[in-house]
């Protein structure tokens, strides 16, 4: 593996990191006051679609897209380094069109949907005219395990129906979110994995509620994260992503680039966190000396720079193997870097907390809303014990004894 970034990579660095500069870190005092001031948590500020504008003329957008129509063309090697500059900002990854959950949903579209289903639902996703959410977990039963799912899409002529309802459903209440694509079971009987199907449904289709927006740590986030019930939900059979019975192998195509793109954006967000720990620890002084003179302080900095080398060498080598062998071979590294990146950078935050003292829990210095955010990341697209679940398995495998 060679850790020298390609020149396309360090051309989309320098300028990913000019626009961050100038425009994006500029701009997030302002993205809050627009949301406080509109009196609506999920209002989409003035300010995002002027970054939108902004970055698509400076060709910063979609570039976690792979291909070259569409996307930037850059590898998930390439990728990383820039999903990392844009963990460093809450509202860089929208600005860019690089977002979850629509990476997500637009490679499912990319790769899996008809041609009508991309010049409907794909096209304005990629020009960031819409947003899109994914329906998987339900109030009701142990999503972790995704057979457990409940909804129920049953065929009715050339329609499907849709009954049940899903939880967390993030992006739900973005005021441009229109389209959901949703997990259910088009068979409770066969294989236990190929029960499930995806199915797109439009937001405004009769019979879709959302029933309130769950709170994280006492925040709304602005994009959303809703409670949703399907009541009769009748969409067209042409709905269908790939094929009945197929939500499930769709499910694990989309999780791979997804889960590592987070643990990029995680690690972007445990290097700021390093650095205003760093600035605030030299301009405070307690009992004759900055903070940054005592030795539990330099020890916090340094086993946080030690940490979020680690977390970041493990994430460039899974990136490199999704590249060179495949996502399927790049499992146990997948696995391990979305258990390690978020926990990295919750240590990381949790000492920039302390080093700032009551500032630190504040809104003032984006920690305490950064923590939040980063501590969902180790229930979301998966939790750490069924990720490591999976890696004990493949570890165990070889030495289990084989019967007869
Ligand atoms: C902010 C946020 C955003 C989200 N966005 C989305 C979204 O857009 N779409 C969507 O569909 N879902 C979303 N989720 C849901 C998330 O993916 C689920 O919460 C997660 O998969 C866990 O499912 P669950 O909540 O049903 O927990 P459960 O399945 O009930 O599991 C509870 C706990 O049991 C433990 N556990 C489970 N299995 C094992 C095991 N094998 N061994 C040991 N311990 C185990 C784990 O500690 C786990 O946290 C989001 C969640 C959050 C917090």
């Amino acid at each position: 593996m060679d850790f020298e970034p390609s020149q396309r990579c360090s051309e989309f660095k320098e300028r990913l990191s000019a626009f961050m500069d100038e425009h994006i870190y500029p701009a997030e005092a302002l993205y809050h006051q627009q949301i406080e001031e509109s009196g609506d948590p999920h209002h989409q500020p003035a300010i995002m679609e002027e970054l939108k504008i902004r970055a698509r003329e400076a060709g910063l957008w979609n570039m976690f897209l792979p291909d070259p129509d569409d996307g930037a063309e850059l590898s998930n090697a390439d990728y990383a380094p820039l999903a990392e500059i844009l963990g460093r900002s809450h509202i860089a990854s929208e600005a860019c069109n690089c977002s979850a959950p629509d990476t997500g949903n637009m490679e499912v579209l990319h790769q899996f949907g008809t041609d009508e289903q991309k010049s409907r639902w794909l096209r304005p996703l990629l020009d960031g005219e819409i947003r899109s959410a994914f329906g998987m977990t339900e109030p009701d039963v142990a999503s972790s395990d995704a057979t457990n799912i409940q909804l129920s899409i049953e065929r009715d002529g050339e329609e499907y129906v849709l009954n049940g309802r899903k939880w967390w459903t993030s992006n739900a209440l973005h005021p441009h979110c229109r389209i959901m694509i949703v997990m259910g079971k088009t068979h409770t009987d066969g294989p236990i994995h190929k029960q499930q199907s995806q199915i797109l449904v439009p937001l405004d289709t009769p019979g879709v509620r959302i029933v309130r927006d769950l709170m994280v740590f006492g925040y709304n986030d602005q994009e959303g994260h809703a409670e949703v019930d399907f009541s009769d939900v009748r969409v067209p059979a042409s709905n269908l992503i790939a094929g009945e019975g197929d939500g499930f192998m769709i499910a694990q195509a989309r999780l791979g680039p997804g889960r590592i793109h987070h643990c990029m954006r995680a690690i972007g967000a445990a290097e700021r966190a390093l650095e205003a720990m760093c600035k605030r620890a030299v301009s405070r002084v307690t009992f004759g000396q900055p903070i940054a003179m005592r030795g539990n302080v330099q020890d916090w900095i340094a086993e946080s720079r030690i940490e979020i080398e680690m977390a970041r060498l493990l994430t460039l080598k899974a990136a490199w193997l999704m590249d060179t062998v495949g996502n399927r071979h790049a499992r146990t590294e997948i696995a391990a870097i979305k258990v390690a990146a978020p926990n990295v950078a919750l240590k990381v935050l949790d000492r920039a907390i302390q080093v700032h003292g009551g500032g630190g829990v504040s809104q003032d210095f984006n920690l305490a809303i950064a923590y939040a955010h980063l501590r969902t990341l180790r229930l979301a697209d998966g939790p750490d014990e069924v990720h490591k679940l999976s890696i004990a398995r493949r570890e165990l495998a070889p030495h289990i004894p084989r019967e007869g």
